[in-house]
């Protein structure tokens, strides 16, 4: 009889739950906080108020993992959105419309995780305990036993810490210097403000509309998604100390700020706007697990325990499934039980974890303010992936590599292809024949703004 424990019952846990079903006789889910059957906001979770994007590689491991659930979803109200008609704002101009490759479902974050926790209390060999703190791991003969809760032992073959950033047993491992990883944290004092607007469907002629960054410009960003409950869902967001606020007045003027005036037309127009919900991000954060020698038998670590993101790209979710599904494969490869697999597990890991790292701490380093280990190349690389960015206000091609890349379906050196780099080049030279770029939305309740 084999068995595993995955602390915490958020994303990262209830996706290394349902990874684990397949390949261990038991698993138990513990989580720090009763678990209401609301689609609504956590408290150890605040997050879940702004606006959650799953990418694509995410959602196709979870349709992979609970067949029919996209659909079971959609019913629920989350929403297709794609490139056809979506309006994406970035140095200077509009991303060309078109197929951008794959589509997205948008909904909340509360929503996705309550669906995902239903489908994992439907799993025979699956137990959610809810309202259940874990203490510390227990280390004994060098390998991790189990987990303490309020003085009692629970033993298990493996220990998959899912709590979250501030891990409380990564600080006990850490400071009691048994497992004690090298960190890498980049600054970027992320503010983050969020509501929602009702939506009707002649607000707006499309889909979903971001005004992303464009530095040296602007570093604000502003974001609008269809959300169920026929809602749009609102985030605006600054970065080193520029907070967006949350008075009406604030939202306003911060709205009026970004670089598309669409944003604060829909905000103005759209009805009235729910309160502001606030989150403040101080640092990307790695704790870099492969790094260590040895590692601790019978232990790991997933999720934004282990890594997690400036939130403006919208990866940590993703990144979480990609974790839950490589650590499939080394169980299967290895057995649960195997000394072998925190090694080959974290390798796999890691591997997964520096593309989206490199995409957001890399772009991060455009202000002048972030600090922190810059990987060599950085500068060139943004460099270039600006030139992807302008050269896809008019090339549909550009912008499906460019998405694909962003939702992690493609290695980042797909946008090194010679086809690619082709048509950035040619999209410099004057004189070329280009696609027409977009104006701004026409925005308003009478669509007529
Ligand atoms: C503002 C913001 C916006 C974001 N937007 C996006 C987005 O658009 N797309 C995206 O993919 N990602 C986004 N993210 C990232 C995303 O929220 C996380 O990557 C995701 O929640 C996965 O985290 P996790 O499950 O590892 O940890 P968490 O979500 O932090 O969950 C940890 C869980 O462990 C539980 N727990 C903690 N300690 C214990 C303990 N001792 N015992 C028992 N239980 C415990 C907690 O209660 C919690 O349920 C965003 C993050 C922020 C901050």
């Amino acid at each position: 009889m084999t068995s595993a424990i995955v602390v915490g019952a958020s994303v990262a846990g209830l996706l290394t739950a349902r990874v684990l079903s397949d390949l261990v006789d038991e698993v138990v889910v513990m989580e720090r906080e009763r678990l209401d059957d609301v689609p609504l906001p956590r408290g150890h979770v605040p997050q879940g108020r702004h606006l959650h994007l799953l990418l694509t590689a995410g959602l196709d491991l979870l349709v992979a993992w609970f067949p029919g659930i996209d659909d079971e979803l959609e019913r629920m109200g989350a929403v297709w959105i794609d490139g056809t008609r979506a309006w994406v704002y970035q140095a200077g101009g509009y991303r060309a419309q078109g197929d951008w490759g794959r589509s997205a479902l948008s909904m909340t974050r509360p929503l996705l995780e309550l669906v995902v926790r239903h489908r994992i209390a439907a799993l025979d060999n699956v137990r959610l305990d809810d309202g259940v703190v874990v203490d510390r791991v227990d280390v004994s003969a060098g390998r991790v036993s189990g987990v303490v809760v309020g003085g009692v032992l629970h033993r298990a073959d493996l220990v998959v810490d899912c709590s979250g950033r501030s891990s409380r047993i990564a600080h006990q491992l850490e400071s009691s210097g048994v497992l004690a990883p090298p960190v890498t944290r980049v600054t970027i004092d992320c503010a983050y403000a969020s509501g929602f607007l009702p939506r009707s469907t002649d607000d707006f002629e499309g889909t979903f509309l971001v005004c992303a960054t464009s530095p040296p410009t602007s570093f604000r960003t502003g974001a609008i998604l269809p959300v169920e409950g026929d809602r749009w869902i609102v985030t605006l967001a600054g970065v080193h100390g520029d907070a967006p606020g949350t008075a009406e007045d604030e939202v306003l003027a911060f709205a009026r700020s970004l670089l598309s005036p669409a944003v604060a037309q829909l905000v103005e127009g759209a009805g009235p706007l729910s309160s502001m919900a606030s989150y403040r991000f101080p640092s990307s954060q790695r704790r870099h697990y492969e790094k260590v020698r040895p590692l601790l038998p019978g232990f790991v670590t997933l999720g934004d325990a282990a890594c997690s993101f400036n939130p403006i790209y919208g990866q940590g979710m993703a990144c979480a499934a990609l974790q839950a599904d490589a650590l499939g494969d080394t169980v299967r490869e290895l057995g649960v039980r195997s000394e072998e697999l925190p090694r080959r597990y974290h390798r796999r890991a890691a591997r997964i974890i520096d593309a989206p790292w490199a995409i957001a701490v890399g772009a991060d380093f455009l202000h002048p303010k972030t600090v922190g280990a810059k990987a060599r190349g950085t500068d060139q690389v943004n460099r270039y992936v600006l030139r992807v960015v302008k050269a896809s206000h008019t090339s549909v091609q550009l912008a499906r590599s460019f998405n694909l890349v962003l939702n992690l379906v493609e290695p980042t050196r797909r946008l090194l292809r010679p086809s690619v780099v082709a048509r950035v080049l040619a999209s410099s030279v004057p004189g070329r024949r280009r696609q027409t770029r977009l104006g701004h939305p026409r925005v308003g309740p009478s669509n007529t703004v």
